[in-house]
């Protein structure tokens, strides 16, 4: 019998890192998640569990990392594989890749958080047989990535769809924005942490017929119709915890269509809006996913790999 590929999944999170090895989402030998804590802990902790998984399973034959960042993607970059200007304390100029590329000496795929999601869900979820997919996550703060042409875009640095800026009407609402940043973006006017500070309570907590939801399905159905225009996406995947309010996706679908006004001419932002904007099949699994899938290409590509 054909033994399994062996394959080392990271999903780096500015509050935990998952780790999984196995050869796909939904044939892993091994799961583990670290709180993150210093660099020197947290990456220590990580090379363990893989070392525990060889011992047991064999060599792991690549890694994929997916990483909050922002993250140096430039290949033949002196800092490629980093995470680079976080604002997360101590985390700045971390070597992600080289850390566990100098244990393991295999190929290993790196990629931002959501780029690694969009890439998971297009081989194994929502996005499944598509070419260009966006994902975009909806947590403490908003991520967007995507895949397109089959390619996640990385471009001068990555996207960083969260950030565009929105129409803001300050006399409906006031608040300033949570955005260290700019203020009033979209991570600053949609994220949890916005919706926290302008609420004073956080998102799970407010009911479901609150007006903050039609509010947050505006600012969010905003930034999506930008996204959508630009990349013109095939789906568009909306992850992250805010997202698990029930009322929300259909107020964001409806939104969506109307800031639109029917200008696409395609019946996906129409009636197939439901199966258009969809939240992630493989739901907390899709950066894990995505670990898998930088994991094969890295082999595929032999990239990243250099002695
Ligand atoms: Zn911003």
């Amino acid at each position: 019998m054909k033994r399994n590929r062996l394959l080392g999944s990271i999903e780096a999170g500015g509050t935990k890192f998952n780790c999984a090895a196995g050869e796909d989402p939904f044939h892993m030998v091994a799961h583990r998640t670290f709180p993150t804590t210093t660099p020197v802990e947290t990456l220590g902790k990580v090379i363990e569990f893989f070392h525990s998984v060889e011992e047991e399973y064999g060599k792991i034959e690549a890694f994929g990392i997916c990483s909050f960042g922002p993250v140096d993607l430039r290949a033949g970059s002196p800092t490629y594989g980093c995470i680079t200007s976080t604002p997360k304390a101590g985390w700045q100029q971390i070597p992600m890749v080289q850390s566990i590329e100098a244990e393991f000496r295999v190929p290993i795929g790196f990629d931002t958080d959501v780029n690694g999601a969009a890439l998971g869900e297009r081989r194994w979820g929502a996005g499944l047989g598509m070419d260009t997919v966006l994902y975009i996550t909806v947590g403490t703060g908003i991520g967007g990535g995507a895949v397109v042409n089959g390619q996640p875009i990385h471009g001068l640095v990555h996207p960083e769809m969260g950030h565009l800026r929105i129409p803001h009407d300050l006399d409906r609402d006031p608040f300033p924005g949570s955005c260290p940043f700019h203020g009033d973006c979209l991570e600053g006017l949609a994220s949890g942490t916005a919706l926290r500070l302008r609420w004073g309570k956080p998102a799970q907590e407010l009911e479901p017929e609150h007006p903050g939801w039609d509010l947050e399905a505006e600012y969010l159905a905003l930034g999506l119709v930008n996204c959508i225009l630009t990349l013109s996406p095939e789906v568009v995947i909306l992850g992250g915890g805010v997202m698990k309010a029930a009322q929300l996706f259909q107020k964001v679908r409806e939104k969506v269509r109307i800031l639109l006004n029917h200008y696409m001419n395609t019946s996906r932002l129409e009636e197939e809006i439901e199966s258009y904007i969809v939240p992630p099949t493989l739901g907390d699994l899709a950066g894990i996913a995505g670990g898998f899938e930088l994991a094969r290409r890295a082999i595929s590509e032999g990239s990243h790999f250099n002695s």
